[in-house]
This record gives structure tokens, C-alpha cells and sequence, in this order.
């Protein structure tokens, strides 16, 4: 069986899987209505892969054009996006930011977030349960419990802190510091393996950044070789007839930068990231924030606060995008996406 129909069998329209609104069938009396399965565009979609470039200052897409950076071009023109999404708004920094992605959380833990709030790789606190001081679920925990196969490919090595906080919830972790080898494992992992969800993480442009400065001319060369590898794998689920009609592909970044670094969460060259998804289903060339009118809010310049009540896209969206694209409910105790109302596609007329 696969997860698809495993899901659709216990997920559909339940409390989990919030299903549109619309108006009931005629049903004759004393018969039951049928079970309204959970219809959307993306029905199609049984795989997720989640792409993080380490530091991409979305400048750098109009610095270096469609020419330098096609792969990333193409992900916008082929899917929804927008490049001004919004980071945690409490650090602009590696490891806060990409749990943040998985969990759907905020940063800090007095008030309901991962608490990971460093970011080397220091062995206390060990997992990131004891940074929030309570349980904590992801993306890969939600996937993992509904049978899906996941997978971590990491270029630094402190990702193994997910490894230790969701041991039994990543299927494969593969921490692999050169970014080209990296993605040939990503590659060869989409190939083999049938996975329900993937996270890469590509550093190139962090490391390039903090060496030479972000938006230098090396940094920009690192920008284009990241496009590189996004093509590398995004060439292998297009190319694959098995995996092209069924997988999405997610790509945000955990930080911007400018200059020496990218640690003051009040710059917006640190705060601003990119936000694409692409895959069945998904409006080609679409502005995420004109899709999300209702939900969303294009922040400008802003470094909007978790008090608004319309939130900016954020990177921490994406644990709950994932799972929703999945036909999956959203992780506990997340916030980011919580109502899964992040849509990658116009509702149904
Ligand atoms: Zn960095």
C-alpha cells in the first residue's frame, strides 16, 4: 500500500486534513453522504523535496540574472514564489533558522518555540527537546507516522542534532561538507529510493560569504554554483517520468547576508529570504503573497512581528507546507502554517 492511499484511507477530512468548504451533496434519506475526500491541486503529489541554500541574499538572483542562476529561475517561473520572505524574527542564524524550518516553530522556547538558539555543535543541550523544554515534533516525525520514508542530507555537521532529537524519524541522514557530492547523493537517493519526504541543505554561499564577504564576487560564484547543483537535482526528479508527475520541490534559505555576516535579525539583507514551490499542481509564475491574498502579507521592508495576525511567508512555513502538500496534518504544537492556509495553487472555482 502506498502512503498515498494509506493516507487518503485514515486522513481524509478529518481534523488534520482541513478540507475546503463547500456545499453538501444531495444525499437520499437514511443513506450516509459519501466520505468527501480532501480534493486539491495537488492531489498528485506523494513526495517533497525540501531544498535550504545556506545564506542566499535574494539579491544575488537579480545580480547575477537568469543567465547565472537558471535552475533557481526556473523553480519561479515552473512554481509559486516570492523573494521576500521573512526568517524567525528572532535570529538570522544557521541552525535557529533551518529547525525552524522542520519544526514550524519560533525560536524562543518561553513562548512556544525550538529553543535551538545556538549554532555550532555543542552536544548540550543534545536534542532539541531539551532546548524547548518539551516534546517536539517535525516534519519528519508527522511523515515518519504516516509511514512515509524521510531523509536529511546536510552540509554542516551540526543537522545531527536532528538525527539525535528524531532518531527514529529520519530513515537516512547523510552530513557531507562538499556540496557537489552532497547533491550526487541526492541524486542517487531519488533514484533508488522511494521517499515520501527529503531536506537537503547546501551551504555554498554561507561559506563563501563568511570567507569573502556576502554579495562579493566570490559569494556570487557560489550563488551560481548552488544553481548548479539545484539543477543536478532537480533535473533528476524532472527527468525521472517515475518521480516528476509526483514530487514537489520546496527552496527557502535560513538567512540572508550582507558584508561580514548575517547575524544582526534586524537587517533585512539578513531577514529577507526566498520562498519557491514547484510540482504538480502548483501555479506556474505565481507571487505566493497574490495566491494568499486573504492569509498572507507581503511585509515590504518590515520585520513583522509573530503578534500580527497576518504573517509574511516565512521560512518556517515550510514543515507544514510540506505535510500539507502531503495530505498531512500539520506538526504539533507548530505555529508557522499551523492552519495549512499557505496555498501553492488558486482554489477551485
Ligand atoms: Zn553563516
Amino acid at each position: 500500500m502506498t502512503l498515498r492511499s494509506v493516507l487518503a484511507s485514515l486522513l481524509a477530512c478529518t481534523a488534520l486534513a482541513v478540507c475546503p468548504a463547500s456545499a453538501p451533496a444531495a444525499v437520499p434519506d437514511g443513506e450516509l453522504p459519501p466520505p468527501t475526500p480532501r480534493v486539491s491541486a495537488d492531489d498528485a503529489i506523494d513526495s517533497v523535496v525540501a531544498i535550504s541554500v545556506d545564506g542566499l541574499n535574494t539579491d544575488a538572483l537579480a545580480k547575477l540574472g537568469r543567465e547565472r542562476t537558471p535552475h533557481l529561475h526556473d523553480l519561479m517561473d515552473s512554481g509559486a514564489s516570492t523573494l521576500n520572505a521573512r526568517t524567525e524574527r528572532e535570529l538570522t542564524i544557521t541552525l535557529p533558522n533551518h529547525t525552524g524550518m522542520v519544526t514550524g516553530r519560533r525560536v524562543e522556547a518561553s513562548t512556544g518555540g525550538h529553543g535551538v538558539t545556538w549554532n555550532d555543535d555543542r552536544r548540550r543541550p543534545a536534542t532539541v527537546q531539551s532546548a524547548a523544554g518539551q516534546r517536539v515534533e517535525s516534519v519528519f516525525t508527522q511523515v515518519k507516522a504516516a509511514g512515509g520514508s524521510t531523509a536529511l542530507f546536510a552540509s554542516k555537521t551540526k543537522f545531527s542534532l536532528w538525527k539525535r532529537s528524531w532518531p527514529r524519524s529520519i530513515d537516512t541522514t547523510r552530513i557531507q561538507l562538499d556540496n557537489t557530492r552532497l547533491a550526487r547523493s541526492v541524486r542517487r537517493d531519488l533514484r533508488d529510493h522511494e521517499r515520501a519526504f527529503r531536506f537537503v541543505h547546501l551551504s555554498l554561499p554561507d561559506s563563501a560569504g563568511h570567507d569573502h564577504g556576502f554579495m562579493s564576487s566570490r559569494y556570487l560564484r557560489a550563488v551560481e554554483k548552488v544553481d548548479g547543483l539545484l539543477g543536478v537535482i532537480v533535473g533528476a526528479v524532472r527527468s525521472d517520468p517515475e518521480l516528476v508527475g509526483r514530487t514537489a520541490i520546496i527552496l527557502t534559505s535560513d538567512h540572508g547576508g550582507l558584508g561580514a555576516s548575517h547575524s544582526d535579525p534586524r537587517r533585512l539583507a539578513n531577514y529577507r529570504v526566498p520562498f519557491m514551490v514547484a510540482g504538480p499542481g502548483v501555479e506556474a509564475g505565481a507571487d505566493l503573497y497574490e495566491l494568499n491574498a486573504d492569509d498572507y502579507l507581503d511585509p515590504g521592508m518590515r520585520r513583522t512581528t509573530y503578534r500580527q495576525s497576518v504573517q509574511p511567508v516565512r521560512n518556517g512555513d515550510l514543515a507544514n507546507l510540506a505535510l500539507d502538500l502531503l495530505d498531512l496534518g500539520a506538526v504539533p504544537g507548530s505555529e508557522h502554517n499551523l492552519r495549512l492556509d499557505l496555498d501553492v495553487s488558486r482554489p477551485p472555482a
